[in-house]
C-alpha cells in the first residue's frame, strides 16, 4: 500500500521501470538450484528401479552439519521435513500438500541417485538447503520449545500419516515436485529457471498469497550505491549517476513476468544475477528512481525460484476450502497423486 502511495505522489519525478524475468538458476543437471528451501530432494532406494509397490521405507540422509549419513524411516523423515519447511500454523490441508511434495521429492532423488548425489556421496538427499530442510523432533523441541511440540507435532503427524505413501506422478513416473515460499501471484515455468522443460512445472496462478510476509518486499538504496554496485560487478556497464536510469532497459521477461535479462549500460545481465547482487527475494521485481531524493526503490514480489507449489499459496488455497489434492493438482500440471 505504502509503496503504491509513494509512487503515486511522486509520479512527476519518479520513473518506474518494470521488468521481470526468471533467471536460469544454474541447473546444469537439474539438481539443486537455489540456496533456499524448496529445491529438490532425493530419496533412498536400492540400485534397482523402485516399483510403486515396493518403495523404500528407509531413506539415507546426508547431514551437512556433521558430514554424517543417517538412515531413517521415510515417513518419519517426511514429518521432519514438513516441520522444517512449512510453518506448523498453516492449514492442515497445506501441511498435507507439503507432506506429499516432500515425500515425492525424496523418492525421486532416491531413484535418481541410488548411490548418492554427486554433491554428497553416500546419500541421495541431504538435510541442508541444497536439497530440503529437515529437523528431528529433538531439534524442533530445542528450537521451538516443548509447548510448540505439544501444540503442533500431532498436527504434523496427522498431515503425514493421513497421506502415507502418497506420491505425485507424471506419466507414471515419480515427479520431482519443486516448491518455494511465495510466487508473487504467478508461479514460474521450470524451463526459465533450470533450463529444462518439465511438463508438470508450468506457470500457474497463485491467487491467495496475501498472507505471506514475502509477498512484496521493498529494497531501497541511493543512486550512488546502485551505480557503484553495478560498475564494480560489471565494469563494462560504465554507468554514472547522471545517466544510469536511461541506460537500464528490459531485454526479456518470462511469461510469468519475472526478469530474464536486462541491459545496463553496455552489459546484458541475467535477472538472477541482479537478484543476487542486490540480495532480492526473487527475480520478480520493479525498479523505481526518485530523481529528487536520489533514491532507488526495488520492489520484489514473492520469495524463491517460483517453480512448482507456492507454500503460502497452498495455505491460502487451503483456507479458501481446497483440499491437498486440489492444491497439488493446481500447482503441478497434469499429475496424478496416488500411492
Ligand atoms: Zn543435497
Amino acid at each position: 500500500m505504502l509503496g503504491v502511495l509513494i509512487i503515486t505522489i511522486l509520479i512527476p519525478t519518479v520513473i518506474v521501470k518494470t521488468f521481470n524475468f526468471v533467471p536460469k538458476e544454474n541447473v546444469a543437471s537439474g539438481e539443486s538450484f537455489e540456496t533456499e528451501k524448496g529445491a529438490i530432494p532425493q530419496i533412498i532406494a536400492s540400485k534397482k528401479p523402485v516399483a510403486r509397490t515396493e518403495l523404500a521405507e528407509k531413506i539415507r540422509i546426508f547431514n551437512p552439519y556433521n558430514d554424517k549419513v543417517e538412515e531413517m524411516d521415510l515417513e518419519l523423515y517426511v514429518k521432519g521435513v514438513v516441520a522444517a519447511e512449512m510453518p506448523a500454523e498453516f492449514h492442515i490441508e497445506a501441511l498435507k500438500s507439503q507432506a506429499v511434495a516432500a515425500r515425492t521429492y525424496a523418492v525421486s532423488r532416491s531413484q535418481r541417485y541410488p548411490d548418492g548425489h554427486p554433491d554428497h556421496k553416500g546419500a541421495p538427499i541431504c538435510r541442508g538447503i541444497h536439497c530440503q530442510a529437515y529437523l528431528s523432533l529433538d531439534e524442533l523441541r530445542e528450537i521451538h520449545g516443548e509447548s510448540w511440540v505439544e501444540k503442533y507435532w500431532g498436527k504434523i503427524e496427522e498431515a503425514v500419516d493421513s497421506t502415507r505413501g502418497m506420491l505425485i506422478y507424471y506419466n507414471d513416473l515419480v515427479a520431482e515436485p519443486l516448491y518455494h515460499s511465495t510466487s508473487g501471484g504467478l508461479t514460474e515455468d521450470a524451463v526459465n529457471v533450470f533450463a529444462n522443460d518439465t511438463p508438470y512445472l508450468k506457470s500457474v496462478s497463485s491467487p491467495y498469497e496475501e498472507g505471506s510476509p514475502k509477498f512484496k518486499t521493498l529494497t531501497t538504496l541511493t543512486d550512488v550505491d546502485f551505480v557503484n554496485k553495478i560498475n564494480e560487478k560489471y565494469p563494462k556497464a560504465k554507468i554514472n549517476v547522471e545517466n544510469f536510469f536511461d541506460k537500464i532497459k528490459l531485454i526479456e521477461k518470462t511469461d510469468s513476468g519475472r526478469i530474464k535479462k536486462i541491459a545496463i549500460g553496455n552489459e546484458i545481465i541475467d535477472g538472477r544475477d541482479i537478484r543476487e547482487l542486490f540480495g532480492l527475494n526473487s527475480t520478480n521485481f520493479t525498479i523505481a528512481y526518485d530523481q529528487q531524493l536520489k533514491i532507488i526503490d526495488i520492489t520484489t514480489f514473492g520469495y524463491g525460484h517460483g517453480v512448482g507449489m507456492s507454500q503460502w499459496g497452498a495455505n491460502g488455497m487451503a483456507k479458501n476450502g481446497s483440499s491437498y489434492l486440489e492444491i497439488l493438482n493446481h500447482y503441478y500440471t497434469d499429475v496424478e497423486i496416488k500411492k
